[in-house]
């Protein structure tokens, strides 16, 4: 690879980490995926999509790194698409380990297997969860179509995987901490080395935009909103200097500050539920006042899934009531 096609792709942020953008599909048009330097070779954190042009930048990367052994392992922040699409496909081609935790790997095979065509009781179960929204039965059939599309976004992951845990661990003679939280995903891991105070922070902080934090399908009654604040106020725990290595946008130094911005941003958004609810409305209602704009069928899922988040917060704060509506589709109500 020519220097010049090397810099397009690839920046040194920290001495022995190199930032890799790679191109993604949608709205947020890239990830930042990152090799880090170990005596016997690199570690690679996220993968970016199952996608050609994506591929083809990452094997030009790998086969310039200097070392005997470019690659040795996979570390998966999380398991969506665009921090673990590929991992099936590195990990057999360089026949290197994934390393992530239990319960995202459970997760993205339990979602990649799903097949409702040919499994009535998960599809009763999907059209439930989105129903109870009230969401028309036309607008979720799409939302569901649109997600199942995204199972061909992946490689098959490996069927063996390294089990990513709270703790510590050594690259190059520095610990890296291992930070494991609940909020965007369920047990999305964050790495810090606590020798150069960097942290390779994947959705859990970014600089300019807010991750999605939403109810999960199978966790109707969950409170994602509250562990993602506990999550952001661990962060905060960490060194205010530190350097912040995000999966999406650019890096920044205001670790302290950006987790107090984001606090504050979906506490508002919460807030202002209150206000949709002074008359009794349905998720989906609610849904249109907090998103007044044209969404595609994936939007509508992820709009769903945080106004469900926002409500289930303020149920919890005891600042909303679920009312026994005479359908199957609840209400809220400002308590
Ligand atoms: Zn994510």
């Amino acid at each position: 690879m020519t220097t010049e096609q090397y810099d397009t792709h690839t920046t040194e942020v920290a001495p022995g980490i190199i930032q890799i953008r790679l191109p993604l599909p949608f709205a947020l048009d890239h990830i930042n995926v990152y090799l880090i330097e170990d005596s016997d070779g690199w570690i690679l954190v996220d993968t970016g999509l199952k996608s050609e042009q994506s591929q083809s930048i990452l094997k030009t990367i790998f086969d310039s790194l200097p070392m005997e052994i470019p690659l040795k392992a996979v570390i998966a922040t999380h398991a969506h698409v665009d921090h673990i699409g590929a991992a099936g496909w590195i990990c057999e081609t360089w026949k290197v380990p994934l390393w992530v935790t239990k319960a995202e790997y459970e997760g993205i095979q339990n979602f990649l297997g799903m097949d409702p065509k040919n499994d009535s009781v998960l599809a009763d179960e999907l059209n439930d969860f989105y129903h109870r929204g009230g969401i028309p039965e036309t607008e979720y059939e799409l939302i569901i179509r649109s997600l199942l599309g995204f199972q061909r976004a992946f490689h098959p992951l490996p069927e063996k995987y390294r089990c990513l845990e709270e703790g510590t661990f050594s690259i190059n003679g520095e610990t890296w901490h291992i930070l494991i939280n609940d909020g965007h995903t369920v047990a999305h891991a964050s790495l810090f080395n606590q020798d150069k105070n960097i942290l390779i922070s994947g959705d859990q902080v970014l600089a300019r935009i807010s991750s999605n934090v939403s109810v999960r399908f199978g966790e109707y009654s969950g409170n994602p909103i509250k562990s993602w604040i506990k999550g952001l106020q661990r962060l905060k725990d960490l060194p205010a200097n530190t350097l912040v290595l995000p999966a999406h946008e650019k890096s920044m130094t205001n670790l302290h500050e950006r987790a107090d911005q984001l606090i504050e941003g979906y506490l508002e958004n919460a807030h202002k539920i209150i206000h949709f609810c002074l008359t009794p409305s349905t998720a989906e209602e609610i849904l249109r006042a907090l998103f007044p704009r044209e969404l595609s069928p994936f939007e509508h899922h992820l709009a769903y899934g945080e106004t469900m988040a926002y409500i289930n917060y303020q149920i919890a704060e005891s600042n909303i009531k679920k009312l026994g509506s005479e359908s199957d589709i609840p209400l809220y109500v400002a308590a």
